[in-house]
């Protein structure tokens, strides 16, 4: 099969972020579930493009479906490995400018990251809490992203996602999800984070 979506490798080895991340948890849904979506996209790329040969008819309506599913699922999934990282004394909050964004936005970095947490554990069913920048407003606004695709804004920059549909964490907390969103604070890559913030306005200028 052409690849037209790949597997990107996980900047961190799959121990890293432990204890708020297992090894299995992380390696099962890196390896399955991430890998699921990339063999997703490319079937339904196949299927365009099988049909554009031939000249046949096909369910388009049925293909794009599963194309944007599969789709946001690999982009949300690429974001999402990159910012994060191992835990490390000290780098656990975000930078200067970035701390000072947040607080001209939020009121304060602890206000954020309350915000964000009941963001992503109030999520329907399966989604994402997200953090992202408007391009019109040039403020950041957070996102309950549900499944992959819905409630995903066009030409918004993200700049912070954290996955919380179950197979992202039900090896580790169960049900807990909260619990889950609370750990996942201790592994955050606030560097990358502030690395997308800068480039987000940069973009917008
Ligand atoms: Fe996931």
């Amino acid at each position: 099969m052409t690849k037209y979506y790949q597997l990107p490798k996980l900047p961190y080895d799959y121990e890293d972020l432990e204890p708020y991340i297992s090894r299995q948890q992380l390696m099962i849904h890196h390896q399955k579930h991430h890998q699921g979506y990339v063999n997703g996209a490319n079937t339904a790329l196949e299927k365009l493009e099988e049909s554009r040969k031939n000249n046949s008819g096909l369910d388009l309506k049925a293909i794009l479906k599963d194309l944007s599913f599969n789709v946001g699922g690999q982009v949300l999934h690429s974001l999402f490995w990159q910012n994060m990282n191992s835990f490390q004394e000290g780098n656990d909050q975000p930078g200067s400018d970035l701390a000072k964004a947040l607080k001209s936005e939020f009121g304060s970095v602890k206000r954020f990251k309350q915000e964000f947490s009941q963001a992503a554990v109030t999520v329907e069913g399966s989604g994402w809490g997200a953090l992202a920048y408007c391009r019109q407003t040039k403020r950041m606004l957070l996102m309950q992203i549900e499944k992959h695709n819905l409630n995903l804004y066009p030409d918004f920059k993200i700049l912070l996602v954290l996955d919380i549909w179950e197979h992202a964490y039900y090896l580790d907390y169960q049900n807990e999800r909260a619990k889950f969103v609370d750990g996942f604070w201790n592994v955050v890559n606030w560097d990358k984070v502030a690395k997308r913030f800068v480039l987000a306005r940069q973009i917008s200028g």
